[in-house]
């Protein structure tokens, strides 16, 4: 086989993989190079996402909560459930099948779509070639017409905090946790420290995290986020604002956190500290001096609203170059590229994508938030429908939390949606789809929504708009 390509991708997360597929399926030659090796030395596909990021915290989100639900919610329904136990192994062995499960279902689509993949370290070089490094040191050049760089990104790591076996660790390292600490500590109060955070809470672990700013979920719609504040409180996660970890001290099997505040200096021991300071986008050896791509000042590749590196026919998507760092993303991006080279004309809509917290209830917005709406002096109307008022929600035992509509004041135009709540992850797609086809609230007003469901919230918050909730007095 010859070893020029249409397209290579470098990078099979779901920025990389998806695009390989598209480019393929779109009648592409194509190859696809993936560095990542598994615990056991073994070869995997799936990036970050599959691994070490949204799969397996979902799966460990999801038991502990069955978990946290069994002991703690089901007398509610009537239903006796003594001496719940939790077996962490067993949950985290789940989680790993899980995950095997699904990298080994993208080699399979490779296989079925005849994206051909190279395992080994890819390096960009001048004129679309691609150094390939294997894992035994060989090394080969591919030629392409087209290459797409999606490396992806790796943990902020802090000099305050810095990773040590067993006891401080990172978002991969809280996902092999094996037994529930007593005491956790987490710094960094965003999507992935608060979704861990809940995790080891639910199993026992009495966890604090540590937020170096004075705003909770500062990118969240306020509104929203003082109600998702109250609940993780009341939950027992103990949330320090404006707290900033200074320094660390092992001592033994445990940690001990010196973090200031607006109160001064204070000192607080762990058996366990995750660093959730974020992510930062990995082009750790992926370009050659001459390959002719340019990073922005903040270490992104550089690339047009298209993901056009400055280097023609290079593209790069997903975490590496800018924009939300969400697998989603990086999918859609690596389908809009494959589009492009493949002479399509497709467009990505940056303003319609989804964010989710997994936490329980579920936070999940798409669009503007009303703070960004005020600072940018938009004209907009609020619609606002608590779950409290939602029969499916009584009848499901959670009536925490609320929908909110943003609409424009004068086209009455969706401009953002905001809900947190039971399975706001899935009724978000309704404000994506409405910003989609540029929607007014009105058109989700008079649409039909299924009876009893959690949705309804979003009907009514439609109606509420212009100050028509049916059931609300
Ligand atoms: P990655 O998934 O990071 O993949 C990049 C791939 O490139 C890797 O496999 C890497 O080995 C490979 N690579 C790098 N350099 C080379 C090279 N030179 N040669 C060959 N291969 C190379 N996002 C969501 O949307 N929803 C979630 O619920 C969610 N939860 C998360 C939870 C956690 C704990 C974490 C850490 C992240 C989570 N994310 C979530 C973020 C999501 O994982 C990333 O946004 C997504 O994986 C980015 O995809 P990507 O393809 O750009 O990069």
């Amino acid at each position: 086989m010859s070893d020029k390509y249409d397209v290579v991708v470098i990078g099979a997360g779901p920025g990389g993989y998806v695009a390989a597929i598209r480019a393929a399926q779109l009648g592409l030659k194509t190859a696809c190079v993936e560095k990542w090796i598994s615990k056991e030395g073994k070869p995997v596909l799936g990036g970050t996402c599959l691994n070490v990021g949204c799969i397996p915290s979902k799966a460990l989100l999801e038991a502990s909560h069955k978990y946290h639900e069994a002991k703690h919610d089901f007398a509610d329904l009537g239903i006796e459930a003594k001496d719940v136990k939790m077996d962490v192994k067993k949950m985290v062995a789940r989680k790993d099948k899980i995950v095997t499960q699904l990298t080994g279902g993208i080699a399979m689509l490779f296989k079925a779509n005849g994206v051909t993949a190279y395992e080994g370290t890819g390096k960009l070089q001048a004129g679309k070639k691609v150094e390939v490094t294997s894992h035994d040191g060989k090394t080969q050049t591919i030629e392409a017409e087209n290459v797409i760089i999606a490396s992806g990104s790796v943990p902020v790591e802090i000099p305050s905090a810095p990773l040590t076996e067993g006891v401080i660790v990172d978002s991969t390292g809280a996902l092999e946790i094996t037994e529930t600490p007593k005491r956790m500590g987490v710094i960094g109060g965003g999507v992935i420290g608060l979704e861990l955070g809940s995790v080891w809470k639910r199993l026992g672990s009495e966890v604090t995290v540590f937020e170096a700013m004075d705003s909770f979920l500062a990118a969240v719609d306020q509104q929203i986020a003082k109600d998702v504040k109250k609940s993780m409180t009341k939950q027992g996660l103990e949330i320090e604002l404006g707290a900033r970890v200074t320094s660390t001290e092992i001592k033994g099997k445990e940690v001990e956190v010196t973090y200031t505040d607006s109160k001064g200096e204070h000192k607080k021991t762990f058996d366990k500290l995750v660093v959730c300071v974020g992510r930062k986008p990995y082009t750790q050896g992926v370009l050659a001096d001459d390959s002719g791509v340019s990073l922005d000042e903040r270490g992104f590749i550089f690339v047009d609203d298209q993901c056009r590196t400055e280097a023609p026919g290079v593209y790069a998507i997903g975490d590496v170059v800018r924009g939300p760092m969400l697998a989603h993303k990086a999918s859609e991006e690596g389908i809009m590229v494959a589009d492009i080279i493949a002479g399509h004309k497709p467009e990505m809509n940056y303003d319609a994508i989804p964010n989710v917290i997994y936490t329980f209830p579920e936070v999940a917005w798409v669009g503007k938030t009303e703070e960004e709406l005020k600072a940018s002096g938009t004209p907009y109307k609020s619609g606002v429908f608590p779950f409290s008022a939602i029969g499916r929600a009584m009848a499901n035992n959670c009536t925490e939390g609320m929908v909110k509509i943003l609409a424009h004041e004068e086209t009455d135009r969706v401009l953002g949606m905001h809900i947190f709540g039971q399975n706001a992850g899935e009724m978000i797609h309704n404000g994506v789809i409405a910003l989609e086809f540029a929607s007014s609230a009105e058109d989700l007003a008079l649409t039909c929504f299924a009876h009893p469901t959690l949705s309804e919230a979003v009907h009514e918050a439609a109606l509420a708009v212009d100050g028509h909730a049916i059931h609300m007095a």
